[in-house]
């Protein structure tokens, strides 16, 4: 099989595909695997640390004075930490993905606004240049945004267009002589966009497909010194407010046509494939975030007494702690397969990212919100930073692919495969797939994903997991079963069906989580012996065991009776859409009901600007 068409693990398990050697064995750790870059990433996060016992990065004060000071950034470049993903050639580290996940993670579980800073830098603006960028373009543009002499960003969404970004209003028209596209448009919540020198935009562009002119994205490299650009102003935020975004407005904005990032008309491949890389830091950073949290958890259960013990003796409290730990083992086992996988070839990973994106933004919002429990008032109120971290974690949940967005990106991709033989359900699932950021070139992998699989793990596991791996390859085929059910019930309007195809998603999320837990714990005791590894063996058992339940409701759920109460919903949505809100003729609080104020386009205020 050539390096392109490597299989998605998640595409084939919705064929009851298990590709068994795309997780087994688990891939060795990045010391193992190249010690002298894991040299080079102890030797950034040592720094980073040194950074902030020296107080330069104060995160209370990035988030206080919503900014984060120019001497940080300066001290980012010259630690090299603004060129982590730029190749060395262009005077970047060039780190491998595994790398780069590392170091991104040490950086946002500091401080997500840095996270955030370096993951719009590093993943999304340079890194568009880097993959889709011509010669000329890398040698003049990446050097600069290696050595931190000025910021990168990445412009996509635009006011009224967010997830549907295949769709952007943005416009690019050739002008007489041919030498300047000329863009008119305007730009929404932008990373970095108020200071960046190197800006990757999108713009609608017209181009001939099959004979008949039709809009198409195209990526454009921008500048702010080009004639009609413009910042209109930076927004204030929930969290992660440290960082900057901006509106951009390009007014006739004069781009050389020297400056098409990749090809005209093939602008949503670029967003896509970039967004691709970015999910897979932003898994990374809510991994190191949600670590990091824990570590700050346990220490406060441990040293807060009530009733005469700490809370950490109670089992509530342990229930948190265990459940949160046992989640984040398995977010750990995506990262280090995908990001492995992403090292070792060019995989189609765009599923198995957007898994690890979903399970770990969801996870680290959970984990800010138990240390606030936890924590009680104390978590709610500042000195403590507890409520800054539930501030900063909401927003991974919305970015980079709000999480519905990717559920059913996850699902309608995956279902794609089983449904190519009922020629009717894969034409409806395309036009929305496409919609969704479904790249063309992915159909080897789409076929490679239904061939050369098993319906069995078929590898040898310590008896520690057999039962996990039993259940497992139970859980696959019944995936395959409900997927089969869901095309032949809903045939054309299964895109339309979210809540199965939500279903769906989250059984594929739940059981690449279980696969990627069972190999890394395979691999553990492998190498250390079962008694050695009792603990992460036990992290394994519970993660398997809940992931199993929630399967397990899901499935029930679409072979039952839920379609019934799937029509209450719908019923109770439509009456709540007619009333413009809550209603009952029983009304308990008639006096006191706020009249409600429903945020229609005409009375949705502009985001609050600096
Ligand atoms: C702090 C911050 C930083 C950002 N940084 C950048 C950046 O650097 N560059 C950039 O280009 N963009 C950036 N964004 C934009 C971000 O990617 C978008 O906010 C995101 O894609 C969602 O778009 P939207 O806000 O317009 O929400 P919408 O698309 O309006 O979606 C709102 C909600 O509706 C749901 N929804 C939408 N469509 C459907 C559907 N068909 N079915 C079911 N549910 C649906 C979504 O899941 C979401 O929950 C940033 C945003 C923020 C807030």
């Amino acid at each position: 099989m050539s390096e392109h068409t490597r299989p998605s693990f998640v595409r084939g398990i919705f064929a009851g595909q298990i590709h068994a050697p795309l997780l087994f064995p688990f891939p060795p750790t990045l010391d193992e695997r190249d010690p002298a870059e894991a040299r080079v990433v102890r030797r950034l996060i040592a720094t980073l640390h040194a950074m902030r016992a020296d107080g330069l990065i104060d995160p209370a004060a990035f988030d206080e004075t919503e900014t984060i000071p120019e001497p940080v950034i300066k001290a980012f470049a010259d630690a090299g930490l603004l060129g982590l993903t730029i190749p060395k050639q262009y005077g970047g580290l060039g780190l491998s993905a595994t790398a780069y996940a590392r170091v991104f993670g040490a950086v946002a579980a500091v401080d997500a606004s840095l996270g955030v800073l370096i993951g719009v830098h590093c993943g999304l603006g340079s890194k568009a240049i880097v993959l889709f960028g011509n010669e000329d373009q890398k040698a003049r543009y990446l050097p600069m945004l290696a050595r931190g002499e000025t910021l990168a960003a990445y412009a996509l969404t635009e006011p009224d267009i967010g997830s549907d970004a295949q769709n952007i209003k943005t416009t690019a028209t050739l002008n007489d002589q041919g030498d300047h596209w000329v863009l008119n448009g305007r730009k929404f919540w932008i990373g970095n966009g108020q200071r960046a020198g190197v800006i990757a935009t999108f713009a609608q562009t017209i181009v001939m497909r099959k004979g008949e002119p039709v809009r198409r994205p195209t990526a454009f490299i921008i500048r702010p010194d080009m004639p009609g650009f413009s910042v209109v102003g930076t927004f204030r935020k929930m969290g992660i407010r440290g960082s900057t975004q901006a509106e951009l407005s390009y007014e006739n904005l004069q781009v050389p046509t020297d400056h098409v990032l990749g090809q005209v008309g093939k602008g949503f491949n670029v967003a896509v494939n970039v967004l691709n890389g970015g999910r897979l830091s932003l898994g990374a950073g809510c991994v190191a975030g949600t670590r990091r949290i824990l570590g700050e958890l346990a220490t406060y259960a441990e040293h807060r007494e009530q009733f005469g013990h700490p809370l950490a003796h109670y089992e509530i409290t342990q229930r948190k702690l265990s459940s949160l730990a046992s989640d984040l083992y398995a977010g750990e086992a995506m990262l280090g397969a995908i990001s492995a996988a992403v090292d070792y070839a060019d995989s189609d990973y765009s599923l198995e990212a957007a898994c690890l994106k979903v399970f770990c933004s969801d996870l680290v919002w959970r984990s800010a919100d138990e240390m606030v429990q936890v924590a009680g008032g104390r978590g709610f109120v500042k000195p403590y930073p507890y409520e800054r971290y539930l501030r900063d974690a909401r927003i991974h949940r919305i970015f980079e692919g709000a999480n519905e967005i990717l559920r059913l990106f996850i699902a309608l991709n995956g279902v794609q495969g089983p449904a190519e033989r009922l020629r009717e359900v894969s034409k409806a699932i395309k036009a929305p797939l496409r919609n969704l950021g479904l790249v063309s070139g992915y159909m080897s992998s789409r076929m490679a994903s239904m061939l050369g699989g098993t319906p069995d793990l078929g590898v040898p596991v310590h008896e520690a997991l057999a039962d996990h791996v039993r259940y497992f390859e139970k859980h696959v085929a019944e995936l395959h079963t409900e997927t089969e059910r869901a095309i032949t019930k809903y045939r054309r309007e299964l895109p339309e069906r979210q809540l199965v195809v939500e279903r769906l998603a989250n059984m594929a999320i739940d059981l690449y989580a279980t696969a990627a837990t069972i190999a890394r714990t395979q691999r553990l005791i492998e190498q250390r012996g079962a008694e050695a590894v009792a603990h992460e063996i036990a992290l394994a058992d519970l993660f398997c065991v809940t992931a199993g339940r929630r399967f397990r409701e899901h499935r029930l759920a679409l072979s039952g009776r839920e379609d019934e109460v799937d029509d209450t919903r719908r019923r109770i949505a439509t009456a709540m859409r007619n009333a413009s809100g809550y209603v009952v003729d029983d009304v308990v609080l008639t006096d006191t009901a706020t009249p409600a104020h429903p945020p229609t386009a005409r009375t949705t205020p502009e985001p609050a600007r600096r």
